[in-house]
Order: structure tokens, then sequence, then C-alpha cells
């Protein structure tokens, strides 16, 4: 079965960009360009794993994370907010209000896929956090 993933991004190049590489590696993409609409996506497609940008209309994205993780059947899976190398302060903001790890913008095309995968390997339930 393939990985479903939602990413959550308003900035078309770079929802462009995750995308085609999630798709050359097998996963399955879900798009949402804002906040409102990838809460709903969550809830609706059940993603494995979801990319969060912070800066997005409706909501931004640590209220999107606050809002996933208030969900019981959400707070498993691992969110991956995409945060600005020139916001030092989104990183500590993003965990704090969620997510399970991040990756700096701007993506790189050559690393992105393996950050994802390495993230994702670390919050597979039963990895055990503090354990
Ligand atoms: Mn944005």
């Amino acid at each position: 079965m393939k990985s479903k993933i939602l990413i959550i991004e308003d900035n078309p190049q770079n929802m462009y960009l995750m995308t085609y590489l999630l798709k050359s590696f097998d996963y399955e993409v879900i798009q949402a360009d804002n906040g409102r609409e990838g809460i709903r996506l969550s809830r609706e497609a059940r993603p494995q794993a979801i990319l969060l940008d912070i800066q997005l209309p409706e909501l931004n994205g640590y209220q999107v994370a606050e809002e996933l993780r208030k969900d019981a059947s959400l707070r498993e899976v691992p969110i991956i907010a995409v945060t600005s190398y020139a916001m030092p302060g989104d990183k500590e903001r993003a965990l704090a209000a969620g997510a399970s790890g991040y990756i700096e913008k701007p993506i790189n095309p050559k690393t992105f896929i393996f950050q994802l995968q390495e993230l994702l390997l670390s919050h597979q339930p039963g990895a055990g956090e503090g354990a």
C-alpha cells in the first residue's frame, strides 16, 4: 500500500516541488492550500503523515497543529512542519504546537525525501518517545 501524505502549503512552487518529490518516491499525495482545508482533509483522508507550512491563510501552521492534536484520532499522526530558514523561532513554536519535527525551507530536492523518511522512522508507533 502506498503511504499517503497530506501537504498543507499555500505556495504553489513549494507545493509543486514537494508533490513531485513525493510522487517520484511512490507516495500518494493529497493537497490543501489553507489551514482549514488541511484540517478537513486530515480528518477525511487519514494520511500517514502531514507536511505543514507555517505561513498559511485561514489558520496558520501552529493553529493547524494545535487543532489536529486535540483530535484523539489524529494525535499519533506525524506532523512535519516546513519552516523558513529565515525564521529561527518557527521551529520551537511548531514543536510546541504539536509538530513531530521540521524540515527547513528552502526545500532541498536532493535531501527532502531522506529528511522526511528519517523523521517518520523516528515517529513510528512504538519508536518510543523518551524510552
Ligand atoms: Mn506559506
